[in-house]
């Protein structure tokens, strides 16, 4: 399941006042679609999962970005979504999921909670969940061969924030390096904010893994 094994394709999507990136992810054999994350807007991403049969929207983590475009996709697909139980509440609460500080996003309860460590099936697509917190306590990284949606831990060139309530820079830098540095240094990173880059790109020269 290569992203570029003609099977598997994957589309980036950047929304939004603090342009998140969602990305949505499609079997063309199954016609099978999976999304991650949700951020404002999200139009454009149910436009790219017509004819496809949403399986799955997984939540990296629950600040506002990434949520704030749930309820219209699951209104508009009825697809259940995936959280890490840390943060199950943070996304109906703007104080937790941040949006208080701009215009508040109450969004509607996750379907299923994770742990990490699970292995999530959808009509050919398989995706790892990893637990990568530091930036917020209950962050995930979604893997799929050759490539993972980091969410916000790590950025071409750059890590999430941690200056946030729930965030710890000393976890971080351990999630990175456990759980996304362990992966071979092909692999596509897909990150929640600005472009895509690799694992080995970032392992040699990203300044905060020095
Ligand atoms: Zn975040
Ligand atoms: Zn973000």
């Amino acid at each position: 399941m290569m992203p570029g094994d003609g099977r598997v394709r994957i589309r980036s999507f950047t929304l939004g006042p603090v342009q998140a990136n969602g990305y949505v992810i499609v079997h063309e054999e199954s016609r099978t679609a999976v999304i991650i994350d949700a951020p404002h807007d999200p139009e454009p991403m149910l436009e790219a999962v017509e004819g496809y049969r949403l399986a799955a929207i997984l939540l990296t983590h629950a600040h506002f970005d990434h949520i704030a475009g749930l309820e219209l996709l699951k209104r508009e697909t009825g697809a259940p979504a995936w959280i890490h139980a840390n943060e199950q509440d943070w996304l109906g609460d703007p104080t937790r999921n941040l949006s208080v500080l701009v215009e508040p996003v109450v969004a509607p309860p996750a379907d299923r909670l994770l742990q990490g460590g699970e292995r999530l099936e959808f009509g050919g697509l398989s995706f790892e969940v990893r637990f990568a917190p530091g930036h917020s306590p209950g962050h995930v990284v979604y893997v799929i061969p050759g490539a993972v949606f980091a969410g916000d831990t790590l950025f071409a060139g750059s890590i999430g924030r941690t200056d946030l309530p729930g965030a710890d820079h000393a976890t971080l830098i351990a999630s990175i390096r456990r759980q996304l540095l362990t992966l071979p240094a092909e692999t596509a990173v897909y990150p929640g904010h600005g472009p895509a880059t690799t694992v080995g790109e970032e392992a040699a020269h990203n300044p905060f893994l020095r």
